[in-house]
């Protein structure tokens, strides 16, 4: 029988090395300063895997840390960012600490330099399909798609979860590969009723073990981009184990979408990269 699983893992190597191969080829090594503030510990992990893929592909790594700096000074900083040529790639890692205006840092980040997709600006164009960065947890779902020829034209895609990070550029993705999206969240009635009718089910709440085996269609498409630690393992959204022999195809936590948000950053900063270079 044919594995059920789809290898986020061994799809995110893959890539990995056809970005490293893309970057051998380019005249200059891209750029991406990575912007951290305070000392959470999730981010360090975060920080250091973008780090060392970084590195693996070929692309220059700068890692700009402050314990402590105002809204303002950390936006003059951005600033410079956004003006030097040599930097093809910003993020800001989030969550910045308590008392910060993120959505107002995050904006100042350049359209063509926002490789997280955050900005209102490339949140904007998803929503117009027209080129842009997409935020890069749903870009790597949608590779997924490609990558295990999961049709999307047409079909009944149920996303729970609306984050600006998640679940709205999600949604915009899906509809923009003309599937038909149900997006759900805390205050949706009946939830059971409507995953059920799922042809794809995109999960991104934060919530161990959510979605239970009777939540789900038999035959269907699951897609868990849930992270919940709980005694030192990690746990999807999906109640993995009792859901799998019921679906057709599962992302398994971890090694699913995870592996893929991290190497889609890297794609982000060559496609800005190539962006600034070709006009491309
Ligand atoms: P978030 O900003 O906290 O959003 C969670 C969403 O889930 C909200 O829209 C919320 O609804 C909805 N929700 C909460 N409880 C619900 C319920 N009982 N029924 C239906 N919807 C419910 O989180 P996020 O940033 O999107 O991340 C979601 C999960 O994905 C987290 O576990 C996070 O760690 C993980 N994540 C993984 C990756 C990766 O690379 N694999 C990347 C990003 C995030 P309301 O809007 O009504 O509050």
């Amino acid at each position: 029988m044919m594995s059920k699983i789809i290898d986020g893992k061994m799809v995110s190597k893959e890539i990995k090395e056809e970005l490293k191969e893309k970057v051998s080829k380019l005249k200059n090594k891209p750029t991406l300063v990575v912007i951290s503030v305070g000392d959470n510990e999730a981010s360090k992990v975060y920080v250091g895997q973008k780090e060392k893929c970084a590195n693996y592909i070929g692309i220059n790594y700068q890692h700009l840390h402050f314990d402590k700096i105002e809204d303002d000074k950390l936006i003059k900083e951005i600033d410079k960012l956004n003006k030097d040529n040599s930097v093809n790639g910003i993020i800001v890692q989030l969550p910045l600490p308590k008392g910060m205006n993120e959505t107002k840092i995050v904006n100042s980040i350049v359209k063509e330099k926002d490789v997280d997709g955050l900005t209102y600006y490339n949140a904007g164009l998803l929503l117009n399909k027209e080129k842009c960065l997409v935020s890069c947890t749903p870009k790597g779902i949608m590779e997924l798609f490609k990558r295990y020829h999961v049709e999307l034209k047409g079909r009944h895609v149920v996303v729970i979860g609306r984050s600006i990070l998640v679940g709205k550029p999600m949604m915009n993705l899906l509809i923009n590969a003309d599937a038909t999206v149900t997006l759900c969240h805390s205050k949706t009635e009946n939830l059971e009723k409507i995953t059920k009718k799922a042809d794809i089910l995109v999960v991104a709440i934060g919530k161990k073990h959510f979605i239970t085996r009777d939540m789900v269609r038999r035959g269907s498409v699951i897609i868990d981009v849930g992270i919940n630690r709980c005694d030192g393992k990690l746990y999807g959204d999906v109640d993995y184990d009792n859901v799998y022999d019921k679906v057709k195809l599962i992302t398994p936590v971890p090694g699913g979408v995870g592996p893929m948000t991290v190497v889609m950053l890297m794609q982000n900063v060559i496609e800005s990269y190539e962006m600034m270079h070709n006009g491309k």
